[in-house]
């Protein structure tokens, strides 16, 4: 296939990491061409403007976008460029894969879980937070509607038969946040129905949280709300060896952002230390959403081979000697093999 996407380096680390993810890109073959447009610090130093509307546009035009770490100066008003990215392009999904590689620190080999968190409403909202004036009581409000529940536990549903998973499960608490919680999960019973050939369970959050350290490989597709999505998807980060390997997915109808979790790490920012596999994690996620699920794939494999067979290239934070431009050659090679 033929098709561009926008492409933003990013800050600190990004540019490494992107130049490393693209040349794995460019090995597999797949028909990609790169706009390649600016945001965060870089942009905000050469345009004044941390967003500059030609990169709204781009990612309007494109409808799919790479994109390195951001930083967000921190004093002077400036809100979250990536939270502005999410309202802009009403990005409802937030889909964070937590897999098992071989050569990590982590406590568990066997895991291979898609957490699917809804970004729009929940316990997220900007609105229905209120403190009384002598600063005795707070309240914050969790708004959640049929609507919002039902495009994110369908995306779930899709996600899982397109990428041939077996289980999805609907984590809530419902049995105490009985309007809004019991809402989504109602939700999610009567769309389960239209996916019979996916198993298909629920679960209280606190119960998800200890099954999750105790039984993980139970888990494959999980699906929730907002704030549960956002606790537990680090949960799952945590599992298979922190953020280092964490893509995140964000999804909407006209547009969608693949992205590492990781920030910029300006520590280590121009010295090749940066390890690569979260953003090329990201672009197998993005090869899966553009239809090229085989391809993802084979660069999942890629990944996981050169971190189990080639460990002098691996990056220092996998315990190798390796550097991103290194790390990402092995991945190259391994993939045109
Ligand atoms: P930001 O302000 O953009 O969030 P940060 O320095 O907080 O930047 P984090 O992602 O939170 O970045 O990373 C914390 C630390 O983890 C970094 O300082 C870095 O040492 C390490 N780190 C993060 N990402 C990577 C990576 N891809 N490869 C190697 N080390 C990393
Ligand atoms: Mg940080």
């Amino acid at each position: 296939m033929s098709k561009t996407i926008a492409v933003i380096p990013g800050d600190g680390i990004g540019p490494e990491i992107m130049a490393a993810t693209l040349s794995v890109l460019d090995a597999l073959d797949c028909g990609l061409s790169y706009d390649t447009v600016e945001a965060g610090m870089i942009a905000l130093e050469k345009h004044g403007d941390l967003l500059p509307k030609a990169t709204l546009d781009a990612i309007a035009k494109h409808q799919i976008a790479l994109k390195g770490p951001l930083t967000t100066p921190v004093g002077g008003g400036f809100t979250s460029i990536n939270v502005t990215l999410r309202r802009h392009f009403d990005l409802y999904a937030n889909v964070r894969p937590a897999i098992s590689f071989p050569g990590t620190k982590a406590r568990y080999n066997n895991i291979d879980i898609i957490t699917v968190r809804e970004n729009t409403e929940g316990a997220y909202l900007a609105e229905g937070q209120t403190m009384s004036e002598d600063g005795e009581v707070a309240t914050s409000m969790i708004r959640n509607t049929r609507k919002g529940s039902a495009r994110i536990v369908r995306y779930a549903f899709e996600m899982a038969v397109k990428k041939g998973r077996k289980k999805v499960t609907a984590v809530h608490k419902a049995n105490i946040i009985k309007t809004a919680s019991g809402l989504f999960l109602n939700v999610a019973r009567e769309i389960a129905k239209e996916y019979p050939q996916i198993e298909f369970n629920e679960m209280i959050v606190d119960n998800t949280c200890m099954q999750l350290v105790m039984r993980p490989e139970q888990f494959d597709v999980i699906v929730t709300t907002n704030l549960f999505g956002d606790i537990l998807s680090d949960l799952c980060a945590g599992l298979v060896g922190g953020l280092g390997l964490a893509p995140g997915d964000n999804i909407g109808e006209g547009a969608a952002i693949f992205e590492a979790v990781h920030g910029s790490a300006p520590d280590i920012a121009g010295k090749g230390l940066a390890n690569p596999c979260a953003l090329l994690l990201a672009a197998a996620d993005m090869l899966d959403h553009l239809g090229m699920v085989d391809k993802g794939n084979k660069l999942r494999q890629a990944i996981r081979d050169t971190m189990e067979h080639d460990r002098d290239h691996v990056t220092p934070d996998l315990g190798g000697k390796g550097s991103t431009q290194s790390f990402g050659e092995a991945i190259v090679k391994r993939v045109k093999a």
